[in-house]
């Protein structure tokens, strides 16, 4: 795994306590097209770089969109207690780094994880002063198009990640705020006016 060091160069020091959002929804609603938006907006927005036994996608690097790692390395993270929270997910292992959170929410940095269902749940056990968020379809039907359009999963792997869209759009009661991606632009706007609030 690639370091995840804090670069305090871009963190700037703030007085009120960061806030950490946990940013879930099905796979292909385009929670990473959203965030994108948002730190072309707001550089100063941190999104954390998860931990993957996934294969990259072309295009993908290590340390830039995920810290690609195999099944050993993962249990060496999850064993030294590395990890804030991991799930299994159609068929990977995805967990989030704990320190550079940490970092940068001591540093004053709003931080975004953007993580599926299980993830978030343990978030909500180990930080209960995050808040949650759910980015959802406009419909079933556009999420198929919208994943099958992205053309990175084959056929099982595309049904396995429509099923488990089905249950993490079940438990839309346990976020805090749903926001619905109808058009990028709008659902960036309402994301970011979430994450720039403070807490504490
Ligand atoms: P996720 O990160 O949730 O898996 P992505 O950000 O990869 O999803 O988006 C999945 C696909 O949907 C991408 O091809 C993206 O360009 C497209 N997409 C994202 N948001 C919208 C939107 N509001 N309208 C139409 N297409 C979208
Ligand atoms: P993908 O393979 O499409 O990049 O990601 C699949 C799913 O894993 C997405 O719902 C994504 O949000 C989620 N995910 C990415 N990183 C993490 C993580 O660190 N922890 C958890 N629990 N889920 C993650």
């Amino acid at each position: 795994m690639t370091s995840g060091s804090l670069d305090s160069a871009d963190a700037p020091a703030s007085p009120t306590k960061a806030r950490l959002t946990v940013l879930s929804g099905p796979s292909g609603v385009g929670k990473g097209t959203v965030v994108a938006e948002v730190r072309k907006l707001f550089p100063h927005v941190w999104v954390s770089v998860s931990c993957t036994t996934r294969k990259p996608r072309p295009g993908e690097s290590d340390g830039v969109q995920y810290h690609f790692v195999n099944d050993a390395q993962f249990d060496e993270l999850i064993a030294a207690g590395e990890l804030l929270e991991y799930a299994t997910f159609a068929g990977n292992r995805y967990g989030t780094p704990r320190k550079p959170v940490q970092q940068h929410l001591a540093a004053g940095r709003p931080t975004v994880l953007e993580i599926e269902l299980q993830g978030a749940r343990q978030i909500r056990d180990s930080m209960p002063d995050a808040q949650f968020v759910l980015l959802t379809p406009p419909s079933m039907a556009e999420l198929r198009d919208r994943l099958m359009g992205r053309r990175t999963e084959g056929v099982p792997d595309l049904e396995a990640r429509m099923a488990r869209a089905e249950i993490e759009l079940a438990a839309a009661e346990e976020f805090d705020r749903v926001i619905v991606n109808d058009d990028v632009q709008r659902a960036a706007a309402e994301l970011v006016g979430l994450i720039e609030v403070v807490s504490g």
